[in-house]
């Protein structure tokens, strides 16, 4: 709360609380004559007050309040006039109508005033007929019930005037309206939507109902109750005001809510049904009504049982049309209104179709990058499209479903002939392949998808199992694929599945392990550096291979911890190998960074905070990324690699060869290594057979960029001497070592370099450089 309304609120507390104990110490206090004249003042106060928040208010919302505040003037008037008049509990014939004369048309006032407040505070909110025909019943009832107690009485007792019967009476209707709308402010909104200025409405109107039952008894002789304390609930109405009009929620309250009203709350429905049967006691207390009263009586409870009966009817319909809508809810998809995995699973539970289906699951690739680079919103209208793009592909007796995510299932007749499902399953991935247009955004996905088929009365459920199981598969190899089931997928989904489980706890349960690989220098045939080579030491499994769980980690997005993990702690170790002796002090490790560690935006923070820690320069760390990073069409790997680089940290190509090699990524990307793949080392067997053009052509081009080579997997002396032969820089493979535990690394190291020839580049040991350097 801003302090001005902080302000606003304390002094409205203030006045209201003042008047409240002069109004009291009025009523009950030893005061003399002026205390009519006290009382007056609490009331011009409330009259004051309506002003003061009138001003505050903006134009159009003023009306109700003009009209209330004229109404407490004209009340005044009627007050004085009734005590000068001394007409209050008057039961002679020809008691002075004036004062009644200026108290109903202020009566009018205040009902249209508080019924056009209640109408502009509640316009177009849901479920404001219901509340307003609950308050209705409670306004009958209780007129009807007031008509009996007190009219009745009232108007036959008394050898009277009619017009002064009438003058007493007449102002129950009133106050039965002046109920209806009470209830209606009472039971709009709820608890933290209401303002401090609403409850103190409410509590005015029902302080103004509780004066007029009072003031109808005395006045018409029923009770005998001094006018001083008549007045009393009057008077706390007033405070009521003030506070109401001074508070700075008046501003709310006197403006559209948009707040719904709530359900009924108990009391509500307690109110209302109370209503509904106190007009049948009502009617057994006073079996010796007048005819005319029996009547108004009739007519009230009539009346009564229509706006019951339509408050039931629009009752019985909003719950029909709110069963249909959870039965929707409960069969259909939110964002794109196809069916939803229980309601596809309840149509194939119905179908009838006459012979095999076909089912295709299409899972969007990278689906997570769209939302992380565009954000949720246009993630969601591309889903849109995409269920529009397969309805608009699929006949009017195919099913669409969207199973959750960015997934979506489609069933189609299973055509005649071999490979019919693969064919339907093609067809839906060659359509997606065409470019969405989300905002502007030209958005290419690629799908994967997994295609089962169907015979009447297979279970939906294992169907959709199996569909599941070919669409993982599809997307396993990169995506943007069609794979059909086979039963041996299911195991591998179980297996997948529990891999991804146990991996989550990988790093917290400590059971992630780093192997070394020694990279040996060609000229110097010494060690230069070591590839860090993730294990997972399972406590079931044994020791898993990285080839079996790090497509899971990267599929699960458990690759980013895992691979935080890994960089520190291979640094670590680095960093305790290069202390270890002063020959050690250039080596380097280089690192594999999955295509989504790269997209992490933590990533470089990671690599900066694991270098600071274990105290080592950006150049001790190489980087392996594999080609289909750098393919990703991807403005953003481009930024992030020349940070990386401007850290000092080199970068490399793995596999090379393997993917789609183009030039293009070494000059588009601060490139500093070639990995070349074991699959063109393995065939070496001379220099000038096809396998030997390869390695010599890639390092051919890799020195003309300045870019250094590592030859991977060798195992033979022979492969050996040829890449040394054709110009690689380093190399790496069982020839030398095996990948080891750390704590063995320094060990391995010593014997590779054991066996190498004394040279001159002892001197300078582990410096990853080539003759001719980049630019
Ligand atoms: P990679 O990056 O190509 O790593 C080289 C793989 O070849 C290693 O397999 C290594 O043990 C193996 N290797 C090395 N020399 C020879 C040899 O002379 N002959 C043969 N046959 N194999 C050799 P590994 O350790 O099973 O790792 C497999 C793959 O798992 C790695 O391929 C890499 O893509 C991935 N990987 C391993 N650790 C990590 C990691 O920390 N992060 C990420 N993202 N991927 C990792
Ligand atoms: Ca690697
Ligand atoms: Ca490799």
């Amino acid at each position: 709360m801003a302090p001005r309304d902080r302000n606003r609120a304390r002094q409205a507390f203030t006045l209201a609380s003042a008047a409240s104990i002069l109004a009291l110490w009025i009523a009950l206090g030893p005061v003399g004559a002026w205390g009519d004249s006290l009382l007056n003042l609490v009331w011009i106060g409330a009259i004051v007050a309506i002003v003061v928040g009138i001003t505050r208010l903006p134009r159009g919302a003023r009306g109700p309040w003009i009209l209330i505040d004229i109404a407490l003037v004209a009340f005044l008037a009627a007050a004085a006039l009734r005590s000068r008049y001394h007409a209050l509990g008057d039961l002679r014939p020809d008691r002075s109508l004036v004062p009644d004369m200026a108290a109903f048309p202020a009566y009018l006032m205040l009902c249209t005033g508080l019924a056009m407040l209640v109408r502009r505070h509640q316009r177009g909110v849901a479920g404001a007929i219901d509340a307003m025909l609950d308050a209705l019943v409670t306004g009958l009832a209780t007129l009807a019930t007031l008509c009996v107690l007190v009219m009745q009485p009232a108007l036959g007792t008394h050898a009277t005037s009619l017009g002064t019967k009438l003058s007493m009476v007449a102002y129950i209707p009133f106050s039965a309206m002046l109920l209806v709308l009470a209830c209606r402010m009472a039971s709009a909104g709820d608890t933290r939507s209401r303002g401090w200025s609403h409850v103190a409405s409410v509590l005015a109107m029902a302080m103004v109902l509780v004066g007029d039952v009072i003031f109808a008894l005395t006045d018409s002789g029923l009770v005998d109750i001094p006018a001083r304390k008549v007045m009393l609930p009057y008077a706390f109405s007033f405070a009521a005001i003030i506070f109401c009009a001074l508070h700075p929620s008046f501003v709310e309250l006197s403006a559209p809510t948009r707040r719904d009203t709530p359900p009924p709350s108990g009391v509500r429905i307690a109110t209302v049904g109370l209503s509904l049967v106190l007009p049948a006691f009502v009617a057994v207390l006073e079996p010796s009504a007048s005819l005319g009263s029996r009547l108004i009586l009739a007519g009230l409870v009539v009346s009564l049982a229509t706006v019951a009966a339509w408050r039931v009817l629009r009752a019985l319909l909003a719950s029909s049309r709110s069963e249909r809508r959870l039965r929707h809810m409960l069969y259909h998809d939110a964002l794109t209104g196809d069916l939803n995995r229980a309601g596809l699973l309840d149509s194939l539970d119905h179908l009838a179709p006459t012979g095999p289906l076909t089912v295709a699951q299409l899972g969007i690739d990278r689906f997570k990058l769209v939302n992380d680079t565009f954000g949720h919103d246009v993630g969601d209208r591309l889903l849109l499209q995409v269920s529009a793009r397969l309805r608009e592909l699929s006949g009017p007796d195919d099913l669409v479903a969207r199973l959750g995510g960015d997934v979506f299932a489609v069933i189609t007749d299973r055509e005649a002939g071999p490979e019919a499902g693969v064919r339907a399953g093609e067809r839906l991935r060659t359509a997606m392949r065409a470019p969405f247009d989300v905002d502007g955004i030209e958005l290419l996905t690629t799908v994967g998808v997994g295609v089962s088929e169907v015979e009447p009365g297979d279970d939906p459920q294992h169907v959709l199992r199996e569909t599941d199981s070919a669409m993982h598969r599809a997307k396993r190899d990169g995506g943007d694929a069609v794979s059909q089931f086979e039963p041996c997928l299911l195991t591998e989904a179980a297996e997948w599945l529990a891999i991804e489980h146990d991996l989550r706890h990988a790093v917290d349960r400590d059971e992630m392990r780093v192997y070394f690989q020694p990279i040996v220098g060609t000229d110097t045939r010494r060690v230069r550096g070591f590839e860090a080579l993730m294990r997972w030491e399972h406590p079931e499994r044994g020791l898993v291979s990285p080839l079996d769980f790090i497509p899971v980690a990267e599929e699960s997005g458990s690759i980013n911890v895992i691979g935080a993990w890994i960089m520190a702690e291979s640094l670590q170790r680095l960093a305790a190998l290069r202390g270890a002796a002063e020959r050690w002090r250039n080596l380097y490790v280089s690192v594999n960074v999955s295509a989504r560690q790269l997209r992490d935006p933590g990533f470089t923070q990671v690599l900066r905070s694991s270098l600071h820690r274990a105290r080592l320069p950006g150049d001790a760390l190489l980087l392996e990324l594999t080609e289909s990073v750098l393919a990703e069409d991807d403005s953003s790997v481009g930024r992030i690699l020349r940070e990386i680089s401007a850290m000092g940290v080199r970068i490399a190509i793995d596999d090379f060869g393997t993917g789609y090699s183009s030039l293009a990524y070494i000059q588009r990307y601060p490139i500093d290594v070639l990995k070349i793949d074991r699959a063109f080392v393995t065939p070496l067997h001379t220099v000038d057979d096809r396998a030997g053009a390869m390695v010599g052509g890639i390092v051919a081009m890799a020195r003309s960029l300045g870019v250094s080579t590592i030859a991977e997997g060798v195992e033979t002396q022979r492969q050996r001497d040829i890449v040394a032969q054709l110009g690689c820089d380093h190399i790496q493979g069982y020839l030398y070592s095996k990948p080891v535990p750390t704590d063995q690394a320094l060990e391995s190291a010593s014997e590779i370099d054991a066996k190498a020839p004394p040279s001159r580049h002892d001197a300078w040991p582990g410096a990853l450089t080539v003759p001719l350097g980049r630019t």
